[in-house]
């Protein structure tokens, strides 16, 4: 029997197109509608509570649990390219507290404080996704990339807390000085591997002239022994798809002194999704 109540369920708020229209996502982690607009919902209860656990924002799960809630036409949120995290998130916003944001501002010559408003459709419309069908050549090597998946993300800066925070307190713990050191050029190493292995999951495939490697570990090892000229080229190449994906920061004029600056919408997930009052 159907529940007579299911018609007073939520229904969606906004539809949504994703930027790397549904590119990248492995089978069965995404249904997409044949319009290619997804239906978003406003956030339930229950997922406003998940999202303020502070051990579940932590690891990613309230994030994948929200977002599979109210764009249920992703199946696996793990698996959401980075160049369309946004967009999903600032959908989500919409859907469950209305297009203005509310935010603070100080000024950066006067340090005047103020409040003010931004419409998150139009930080919506500004996202763009990069082009990732270009390669780079290299003597007779050919280099493909692709974005990084939420897991990926989510792995990568858990991964770089944990180092940054051992870098901090080795200095304070009460081990002999010559251990200390190992302990820090350890955690820098460390810091270095998780950087490579972030570049190398953004490589989708490299061609020689006789062969097409995909297998990550292959690409790792290949990362560690490459020419110093062609890591950079590849890390340079990696950095400048990510910054084009990235949210433009707002451009804001000060009411007291005029001062033009720029301020980062900030999408942590804490002040992001904390309802408007
Ligand atoms: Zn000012």
């Amino acid at each position: 029997m159907t529940n007579p109540l299911t018609q007073y369920f939520r229904q969606p708020s906004i539809y949504i197109k994703l930027p790397s229209q549904g590119q990248n996502y492995p089978a069965g982690t995404l249904n997409m509608p044949t319009n290619g607009e997804l239906p978003v919902y406003p956030m339930t209860a229950i997922d406003e509570i998940t999202y303020r656990t502070p051990d579940a924002l932590f690891n990613g799960q309230a994030t994948v649990n929200v977002i599979q809630s109210c764009v249920p036409a992703i199946k696996d949120a793990w698996a959401i390219p980075s160049i369309d995290l946004d967009t999903v998130l600032i959908a989500i916003r919409i859907a469950s507290y209305g297009h203005d944001m509310d935010f603070g501002t100080t000024c950066p010559a006067c340090e005047k404080t103020s409040e003010r408003t931004v419409d998150l459709r139009t930080m919506l419309d500004a996202l763009r996704a990069p082009d990732y069908n270009g390669h780079i050549n290299y003597s007779d090597l050919e280099i493909y990339f692709r974005p990084l998946n939420y897991k990926n993300l989510n792995d990568n800066s858990q991964l770089q807390y944990e180092q940054q925070k051992l870098l901090q307190i080795i200095p304070d713990t009460t081990i002999s000085e010559v251990e200390k050191m190992t302990a820090l050029t350890k955690a820098f190493k460390q810091l270095t591997d998780i950087t490579v292995q972030s570049l190398a999951l953004s490589i989708v495939a490299i061609k020689t002239p006789h062969a097409l490697v995909n297998e990550p570990e292959y690409i790792n090892d290949f990362l560690k022994n490459c020419d110093r000229e062609l890591f950079n080229q590849i890390r340079d190449h990696v950095m400048k798809l990510r910054e084009l994906s990235e949210l433009q920061p707002l451009k804001l004029a000060c009411d007291s002194c005029n001062h033009q600056y720029e301020q980062a919408l900030t999408l942590d997930m804490t002040s992001f999704f904390a309802p408007a009052s």
